[in-house]
């Protein structure tokens, strides 16, 4: 039996995170340049994992690197068919280790992301991001509100969209006015929730952040009423699966909450998080859900419609997408179903 290729389908790529998307080819000469040991790269949990991304992440330390960073990205992301993709990055990271403001931080890595489109027409819209981790005021000297300012004045420059990331246990009020600067700037809000923690956490990060999209939500699927209030809302899930297998979120990936959410009528995206790390990149995600869940073309093309839709991509761009999600359903199945 033949079917449609995955790679041929166009798709956004909405949940990604920038160090975590790195070539591990490039972390290692990185690494090595600037003499660091980013260790063995083992995690089983979300704290064990975070220690080991801010290991790779430190070995970018020169504005050269992160923007090859960004270039390469776009150039992975064009492999797998992305045509639109919105990588968090966290400007303050920078701050410590290139010593520049943030707005010549999003410059460098502005210049990345262009050469990677025209390189290969995949285009690029950044979510800028808060830690949760890092606190209210940062820890690099640049706050979460300034860091909300800085995303606005650069909406129209490339940047769509405004996540929370960090430990999500930490709970997300204190950063409600961060969230409010970026609502009334027309940023799209991304917050992380519902991947450690369940219900509770998600209505949190839903009263504070009034979020368009929620990274992960996957747990949302214990509360029936919320389940209800992202159907009602419209509130998209930007479902990881990989990364919920390796992290624990999804003891099984039969027993992945993907399903619960498609069945109750909330709007999924399918996502890598950290491609680097989880070993698995956007193609490898879509077949797994295709192969597992027994997904057939139309689903697959009515997740990758609404990555395109609930994007931070101009109009254009969503329709272009669009556009060609409808030809790949017209297109003759050309694989085989074992690949
Ligand atoms: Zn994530």
């Amino acid at each position: 039996m033949k079917r449609r290729s995955i790679k041929r389908l166009p798709k956004a790529h909405l949940h990604l995170h920038l160090e975590g998307s790195t070539r591990p080819s490039t972390i290692r000469e990185f690494a090595e340049l600037e003499g660091m040991d980013v260790g063995d790269g083992n995690f089983t949990n979300l704290p064990e994992f975070m220690v080991v991304y801010s290991k790779s992440a430190q070995t970018i330390r020169r504005p050269e690197n992160l923007k090859r960073v960004c270039r390469e990205l776009v150039e992975d992301e064009a492999e797998q068919g992305v045509w639109w993709s919105e990588p968090m990055g966290v400007p303050q990271y920078y701050w410590e280790r290139l010593k520049l403001p943030v707005d010549e931080v999003y410059a460098i890595m502005k210049e990345g992301f262009d050469e990677g489109t025209r390189a290969t027409g995949t285009e690029v819209g950044m979510m800028a991001g808060i830690n949760r981790n890092f606190g209210v005021d940062g820890l690099f000297g640049v706050s979460t509100v300034q860091t909300a300012e800085f995303a606005v004045r650069q909406k129209g420059n490339g940047v769509v969209s405004f996540g929370i990331a960090g430990d999500e246990r930490i709970p997300p009020d204190p950063f409600g006015p961060a969230c409010d600067i970026a609502h009334e700037g027309g940023l799209l809000l991304v917050p992380h929730a519902g991947e450690t923690m369940g219900p509770e956490s998600v209505w949190s990060a839903i009263k504070t952040a009034r979020p368009h999209r929620l990274a992960h939500g996957v747990r949302s699927i214990e509360d029936p009423d919320l389940l209800k209030y992202l159907r009602d809302n419209q509130i998209v899930c930007d479902v990881a699966p990989t990364s919920n297998l390796l992290l624990g979120v999804a003891q099984d990936i039969e027993l992945h909450q993907l399903p619960k959410l498609i069945d109750a009528g909330v709007p999924v995206t399918i996502n890598t998080d950290d491609q680097t790390f989880f070993g698995a990149m956007l193609c490898d995600e879509y077949r797994l859900v295709r192969d597992t869940f027994g997904l057939s073309d139309y689903e697959l093309a009515g997740m990758a419609r609404v990555s395109a839709l609930a994007s931070g991509a101009p109009e254009a761009t969503k329709q272009r997408i669009l556009k060609g999600i409808d030809a790949w359903l017209e297109s003759d199945p050309d694989e085989d179903a074992q690949q």
